[in-house]
């Protein structure tokens, strides 16, 4: 008698044994009622996680523009300012200008507010302590989940953050380490995880994933989801390209909805008890097929704008979640 591969699966992750690789790449090759049993184990594994809660996610470009590393796929790199297309710049925003943005999140439905910016790291004392203040008066006047995405950062200046109340720190590994050299030539997939590390030990919750669609193969894809769960982060994101004219990546081919959909299932079965969510690029990338991402083993996703791109209507995601029955998260301090 043989069983199915959902049983499989399931059966090794009862056990807590490591999926073999050549069995996550057969999640690739299903169809039919085997893909579908494969989606309803991803979805079980995360009904027994997260419920019926949806994690939102809102994000503000603190500081755009203006980096000087060459990540492939950002628009705001040091390659992509040269003949890309033109990007609006500005200097850090205000302590008020976040804080106005955290309540414009809350109202659309986010329980959580990344403070995002860009460069290798935030450039001196200033921007650190206008972070911190952002981060205080998001927690006493907005009530939302602070999170701060700011390139690479010393451990000292995380538990500042951290002592200042910050609750989460983002910080993708972008993908499996034996890719990245072809997507950034400027600091290593160690810089990464060692942020991520210093992140933890500051005390902080940790978000950090990967972009797929940048040319990764689909072990590649499996080697992250393994690298992010060695890592044992609380939050992980599974991004998918959307090309941005001028960056080396614009002319990349495009993922197939159904290509996304399994990468998510296989996130959720590499790191079952984890918040796994549906970030940028769902909408160019699932296109009508982007509720089905709820089902395949996502808890969460990114509500209203990208950093360079626009996002849907958070009205449309808060219209998604209650036609299949699910609840936003709430802020839990
Ligand atoms: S470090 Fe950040 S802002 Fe700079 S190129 Fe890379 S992703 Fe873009």
């Amino acid at each position: 008698m043989s069983f199915s591969l959902a049983f499989q699966i399931k059966n090794l992750i009862n056990k807590g044994i490591e999926l073999p690789d050549d069995m996550l790449l057969s999640i690739y090759e299903a169809s039919g009622s085997t893909l579908m049993e494969l989606f309803s184990l991803a979805l079980e594994l995360k009904e027994k996680y997260a419920g019926k809660k949806v994690n939102f996610c809102s994000i503000i470009s603190a500081k755009t523009g203006i980096c000087s590393e060459d990540c492939a796929f950002c628009g705001q790199s040091a390659i992509a300012g040269k003949k890309g297309k033109k990007i609006k710049v500005n200097t850090l925003l205000s302590v008020s200008e976040i804080v106005e943005a955290a309540k414009i999140a809350k109202n659309n439905g986010a329980n959580e507010f990344s403070i995002v910016t860009s460069g290798t790291s935030i450039n001196n004392e200033n921007e650190l302590s206008i972070i911190a203040n952002a981060v205080k008066r998001i927690k006493e006047e907005v009530g939302i989940t602070p999170c701060a995405s700011l390139g690479l950062m010393k451990y000292e200046h995380l538990l500042y953050l951290k002592n200042c109340g910050l609750e989460v720190f983002h910080h993708n590994i972008e993908t499996s380490s034996d890719f990245f050299p072809k997507i950034c030539s400027t600091h290593s997939f160690a810089d990464n995880t060692r942020t991520v590390k210093s992140a933890k030990k500051a005390g902080l919750k940790v978000c950090s994933g990967v972009i797929i669609g940048m040319g990764e193969s689909r072990l590649d894809r499996i080697r992250m989801a393994k690298e992010i769960k060695e890592l044992d982060v609380d939050n992980i994101p599974v991004n998918f390209l959307n090309p941005i004219q001028g960056t080396p990546l614009e002319n990349t081919e495009e993922l197939t909805p159904m290509e996304c959909l399994k990468t998510l299932a296989i996130f959720r079965f590499v790191n079952p008890v984890k918040n796994i969510l549906a970030q940028g690029g769902r909408e160019y990338n699932l296109r009508q097929l982007q509720p089905l991402a709820l089902m395949a083993g996502a808890n969460g996703l990114l509500l209203g704008n990208y950093l360079l791109t626009s996002g849907r209507n958070p009205s449309l995601d808060m219209e998604l979640i209650n036609d299949l029955g699910l609840e936003k998260a709430g802020y839990v301090k």
